[in-house]
């Protein structure tokens, strides 16, 4: 016998918004092709199903951190499309060779234990986030004889503000390029899209903006919402005045009550944060969150729509700005803390 996933919570992915996204992205990378970093298994979507619909659409290059995302996704990408960014330890080298994925050289030392390979790497350089990467110092007097370096990158720490510090890195990224080798330049993140044209090069390496996230204001207006949550209703109450409700009592209603039960929690990514502090929605009608957000359970406010009973959907508005405005968490943790046991759906492609 064979079953569909059933569960009481369910990740909507709207593969259009997905392409749409990337499609805007490219654009407004000018000459530069975006490519897409999708790792974190694709923040929290979905590796091998994002770099699929992305692939169809045109896109030709793949970040990922670590050499298991690579492994994983080179079912699906040609390998010469990944590029490592975490680089390469010793203990890597024989999944590296076996894979054919490119590691990011973030080190000399990574450089050295890359040399012999003969092997298309990527580098990248520290132009002044002090994170990985190679300064400009060590990358201008190295020997880079013999490699084969398809993207010479670096990566800005604070795209998503005016601020001197991404002049201060793209003048320290020009620095290197004439003396260091690469068949292709690569700066910007998806904050880093908007700086303009002087920030794209030849590949752009947006993420969060991918996903529907908004690192910067004027981006906006370009994405869309890819990620639509559904919580289904497993009990409907009605709660007395002043009575508690859930975890350490933190919410009494101060009239008569009726209050959901819906199948999801913090162990699916929706953090206690949001403890008496965000709204789900039906049929436009805010439903608050009452008391503590619990590991598999969240209680609604039902007050707004009378209607809804045991199995029936809620939707959780994932308008990610907004999340991360009321919990303090960033876009990137909310994405990358999408449920693992929720069930996924992508939307057929129109
Ligand atoms: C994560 C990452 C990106 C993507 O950044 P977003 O802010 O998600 O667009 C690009 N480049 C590097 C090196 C990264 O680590």
């Amino acid at each position: 016998m064979s079953c569909d996933a059933s569960g009481p919570y369910r990740l909507n992915f709207d593969t259009d918004a997905l392409v749409a996204n990337w499609r805007k992205l490219d654009r407004l990378s000018g000459r530069a092709s975006a490519g897409a970093a999708v790792k974190a298994d694709g923040y929290g979507l979905g590796a091998v199903q994002v770099a699929e619909h992305l692939q169809r659409a045109g896109c030709r290059d793949f970040f990922v951190a670590t050499w298991d995302e690579a492994r994983r996704l080179a079912d699906t990408i040609a390998p010469e499309r990944i590029s490592v960014l975490n680089g390469v330890q010793d203990a890597d080298m024989p999944l590296a060779l076996s894979c054919g994925a490119r590691p990011t050289l973030n080190s000399l030392q990574q450089a050295e234990r890359w040399r012999d390979t003969g092997r298309p790497c990527d580098i990248m350089i520290n132009s002044g986030m002090n994170r990985l990467g190679i300064t400009p110092g060590e990358a201008i007097t190295f020997d880079w004889t013999g490699f084969d370096v398809d993207i010479l990158m670096s990566h800005l720490a604070s795209a998503d503000e005016d601020v001197a510090q991404n002049t201060e890195q793209l003048v320290a990224f020009l620095s290197v390029l004439e003396h260091v080798p690469g068949r292709r330049r690569s700066l910007a993140n998806s904050a880093g899209i908007m700086l303009g044209s002087d920030y794209h090069f030849d590949c752009t390496r947006p993420g969060l903006s991918l996903y529907g996230g908004i690192p910067r204001a004027d981006i906006a207006e370009h994405i869309a919402q890819v990620v639509f949550p559904q919580a289904q209703i497993l009990q409907r109450n009605t709660i007395q005045a002043g009575q508690p409700i859930g975890y350490n009592a933190t919410f009494r209603p101060e009239e008569e009550m009726e209050v959901a039960i819906v199948g999801m929690g913090y162990a699916d990514g929706f953090s206690r944060l949001f403890s008496n502090n965000a709204a789900f929605a039906h049929g436009g009608q805010a439903l608050p969150v009452v008391g503590r957000v619990s590991m598999d359970l969240v209680s609604l406010d039902m007050r707004a729509a009378p209607e809804p009973g045991e199995g029936d959907w809620v939707d959780i508005p994932f308008d990610l700005p907004t999340l991360a405005h009321q919990s303090g968490l960033s876009q990137y943790e909310l994405l990358t803390g999408l449920s693992r046991r929720a069930v996924r759906q992508w939307s057929v492609s129109i």
